[in-house]
């Protein structure tokens, strides 16, 4: 398949079979590219973190099984939320399938932000086996969300 350079636009010519064990790069500039084999269903491969809305986060959060689930609630003008998003996207490219990051804005998704009762954000949840396990709030230093999610490895 042909896959569209996130970054520079170039045309990159990608291997499906392959493109679902190893991230697949851009040829002339090395950026991520994004292909429907690398980003599956059950998150396994997912280097991006997956955008959660309200009618996802039943199946893509607490339905995703034994896998932490690492969800930040964020809105636009939130500004701290403005300082996890990168670190998010970091830990989403570390994961290697052993947790899956997940966002919320939390705007655009009201009944999910009330169901799990997010008051101030940024917030982030960690889910596993379909269960609330651990809840960080305002904004927090990447290694402190690492030893959280290490945690409930
Ligand atoms: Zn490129």
């Amino acid at each position: 398949m042909i896959v569209t350079c996130p970054k520079c636009s170039a045309k990159n010519r990608v291997d499906e079979s392959a493109a679902a064990v190893s991230q697949p790069v851009c040829g002339r500039c090395g950026a991520m590219l994004k292909t429907d084999a690398w980003s599956g269903a059950d998150g396994s491969g997912v280097s991006t973190p997956l955008v959660i809305t309200d009618a996802s986060f039943t199946r893509d959060v607490m339905q995703a099984g034994a896998r932490p689930v690492l969800l930040d609630c964020w809105a636009e003008w939130c500004g701290p939320c403005r300082m996890i998003g990168p670190i998010i996207d970091q830990l989403a490219a570390e994961s290697a399938g052993r947790y899956i990051t997940a966002k919320l804005n939390v705007d655009e998704n009201p009944r999910t932000a009330a169901q799990l009762g997010i008051q101030s954000i940024p917030a982030l949840l960690i889910f596993k086996n379909g269960e609330l396990v651990d809840r960080m709030i305002g904004a927090q230093p990447k290694q402190a969300i690492v030893a959280r999610l290490a945690a409930h490895s």
